[in-house]
């Protein structure tokens, strides 16, 4: 049905941006507006066109209204409803292609969370479409105009519809896209596009359609892990641990001194959580947590691929490893070739005297 419904093909990018009509899908939790979420409104506002904002829980009001304050939204559509609350993939994918269908969007954006991650398949499936998952940039007109001089990959069917930029094998290799789908269902990797600031927009509120879906699935409980430090994934500073540091005591010895003296986030490697030195919600890399502080230090790490994935685009990386030859190194801005039962505690009580 969608599909006989498609809109015709627009010919020039900067026609399509003004024909866009997006539709970014934020998080809350008991009532607050998650703000990492808001990754999916930037990409918005750099694909053109208007943007939607839509919400799902119970209280949602206030989420909704505090999401109209992002500059650029249009609108926010939001439904209240506590089956909503826990953002269960099952009920929430059929709510959203409601109102998708509805409101007729071209471009439907999450952000690439445990959420998004959940949603996202299971919309596009509903709707018959492709997904472009975890993208970390849009091709812009300009952009766009060289691209299509270098790179033959693009649909030459539809040169100059927007472009998106994914990694993939584990971020080994850059791939840019097309979908010439009539919805494309996205998640944006939030590194790569920072939320936008909740001023300067006065969005109307629209209540959303409810199907009502019943829920095959029942949330029975969940377990956080709570800390003071800053959050992974949004801190400006990272210090992480890897297999190098021996044992979990070694590793609560040496590294929250070094994260308290620069107020930094702690992360791990796969090779920390998995030998129990570390909580799984610490790890970075392609099956854990994308980071991109300003500064990654990390300390017994090697540098596998897999790792690389999640902190390469740092801006500052810096490792300390006893092996010269380690291939973090190769990525590194600052390295110290050193035992790091040595230079760690070294460096902790350095900085916490300057
Ligand atoms: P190692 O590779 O064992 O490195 C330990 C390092 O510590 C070495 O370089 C060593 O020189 C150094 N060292 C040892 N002692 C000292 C000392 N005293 N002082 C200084 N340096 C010292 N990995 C991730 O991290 N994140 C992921 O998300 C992830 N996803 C994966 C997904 C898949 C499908 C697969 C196959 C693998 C994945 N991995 C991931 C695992 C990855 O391949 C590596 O095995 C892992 O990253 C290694 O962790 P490490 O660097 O801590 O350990």
């Amino acid at each position: 049905q969608l599909r006989s419904a498609r809109p015709t093909v627009i010919p020039h990018y900067t026609a399509l941006a003004r024909l866009l009509s997006t539709l970014a899908i934020l998080e809350q939790r008991e009532g607050k507006l998650n703000m990492s979420s808001l990754a999916a409104v930037t990409a918005a506002q750099k694909l053109g066109g208007s943007i939607t904002a839509f919400v799902a829980g119970s209280g949602i009001k206030g989420v909704a209204e505090e999401a109209g304050k992002a500059k650029g939204i249009e609108k926010v559509i939001y439904v209240e409803n506590e089956a909503y609350d826990r953002g269960l993939a099952e009920n929430f994918a059929p709510l959203l292609v409601e109102n998708i269908k509805k409101n007729e969007f071209t471009h439907i954006l999450a952000g690439h969370s445990a959420f998004g991650k959940n949603l996202m398949p299971r919309v596009a499936a509903l709707l018959d479409t492709q997904m472009v998952s975890d993208i970390t940039e849009i091709k812009s007109e300009d952009s766009m105009a060289l691209h299509i001089v270098t790179h033959s990959s693009i649909d030459k069917a539809n040169p100059l519809s927007p472009a998106f930029v994914r990694p993939i094998y584990a971020g080994n290799a850059i791939l840019t896209v097309q979908s010439s789908d009539p919805i494309k269902i996205i998640t944006v990797r939030g590194t790569a596009f920072s939320g936008t600031a909740l001023e300067g927009g006065s969005a109307e509120l629209i209540e959303g359609v409810d199907p009502k879906v019943e829920c095959p699935t029942t949330w029975v409980s969940e377990d956080l892990a709570k800390s003071d430090r800053p959050d992974l994934a949004t801190a400006s500073r990272v210090v992480s641990g890897g297999r190098g540091l021996k044992s979990k005591e070694e590793f609560d010895r040496l590294m929250p001194p070094l994260a308290d003296s620069l107020g930094a986030a702690i992360g791990a490697s796969r090779a920390a959580v998995d030998s129990g030195f570390a909580d799984n919600s610490l790890q970075v890399g392609q099956t854990g947590k994308n980071v991109a502080p300003q500064l990654y230090l990390c300390a017994g790490i090697s540098g596998a691929i897999q790792h690389l994935a999640g902190m390469k685009d740092s801006k500052v990386i810096a490792a300390i490893n006893k092996d010269a030859d380690a291939p973090i190194f190769q990525v590194a801005d600052v390295g110290l070739v050193g035992d790091l039962f040595e230079k760690v505690p070294e460096l902790t009580e350095k900085l916490k005297k300057a």
